[in-house]
């Protein structure tokens, strides 16, 4: 018998292969009342890698979209299916879609998708000049951008307001967004719950990242909601992330001071490593070394 129904689970699962109706519910999750976490893929290079899209609002009223970033065109039609679903739900009215900073897995589609559902796109001054720069100046055509910077009330119903907080050090121009309550605090790229972040390229800096975890730490959330992996509670994580990078800056300092290169560094820290996550792990040696070197522990050209 329960060879006969999985094999008529099997056939029923290839039908619906074969008529198109393949199931491709993207995961999608209630994680705090009124606020929901949808994970579309958002990489094209790596199909695991997901972004929380993360919904906000109160029944009846107003909700935010945060970072809508489906990579393609069947997984933006699945995300939209989904987000219109929670929205009738929930009554939601959908009244703006913030973009916490520039980075391609946080707004791929987002234009669009705001045009789909007429409403106008939140970011800060530096994400909107670092996307147009990297984009071409056409990216936003037909979009309505509302800039916003540290310290800004967004509305999101029934006299309730969230915060606009600059997180920079992943990216310069990355924002955070929390309830005067201190729920939870939507931290974009700060941490990450199952991966190390990087901290490099133009548009990182390791001396404002630390700053940036000390705020959000100091702020004593009771729920921290990443870009990428699950929510965590408290800002336990936060605090360890900050230790483990104090530790690693003072390996980067004591070694660099032995004489040894970038390259060499990462070798000597990383040698457990996939090899693959090296350059990688390359630009935060050099982020660490550009914050010794402003700090005056270090001297180089
Ligand atoms: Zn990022």
């Amino acid at each position: 018998m329960s060879i006969l129904n999985s094999k008529f689970g099997l056939i029923y699962s290839q039908l619906k292969v074969w008529f198109g109706k393949k199931e491709l519910e993207i995961p999608n999750i209630e994680i705090l009342p009124g606020i929901f976490l949808v994970m579309p893929v958002s990489s094209n290079f790596d199909t695991n890698f997901r972004t929380n899209c993360i919904v906000i609002g109160t029944p009846g009223e107003e909700a935010l979209i945060i970072d809508p970033s489906p990579f393609n065109d069947t997984e933006y039609k699945n995300f939209l299916s989904i987000i219109i679903r929670i929205g009738k739900t929930n009554s939601f009215k959908f009244s703006y879609i913030v973009i916490t900073h520039s980075h391609g897995d946080h707004h791929k589609n987002a234009p669009r998708f705001a045009k789909e559902l007429s409403i106008p796109l939140i970011m800060s001054q530096y994400t909107l000049e670092r996307i147009t720069k990297k984009k071409g100046i056409n990216y936003f055509d037909g979009n309505v951008i509302h800039i916003v910077n540290d310290g800004d009330d967004i509305n999101i119903g029934k006299g309730n307001f969230i915060k606009v907080y600059n997180i920079p050090g992943h990216d310069e121009g990355q924002i955070g967004l929390a309830p005067e309550n201190m729920q939870w605090f939507i931290v974009g790229d700060l941490i990450e719950s199952n991966r190390t972040v990087v901290i490099g390229g133009e548009e990182g800096n390791m001396t404002k990242y630390f700053h940036s975890l000390e705020r959000v730490i100091a702020l004593s959330p009771q729920w921290i909601i990443p870009s990428h992996g699950s929510p965590l509670k408290s800002v336990d994580f936060l605090v360890k992330t900050l230790t483990h990078r104090r530790e690693r800056e003072n390996q980067v300092k004591n070694l660099f001071l032995e004489g040894q290169t970038p390259e060499e560094i990462v070798k000597s820290i990383y040698r457990g490593t996939d090899k693959r996550l090296w350059p990688l792990a390359l630009e935060n040696v050099k982020a660490h070394l550009k914050k010794l070197k402003d700090e005056g522990s270090v001297k180089f050209e």
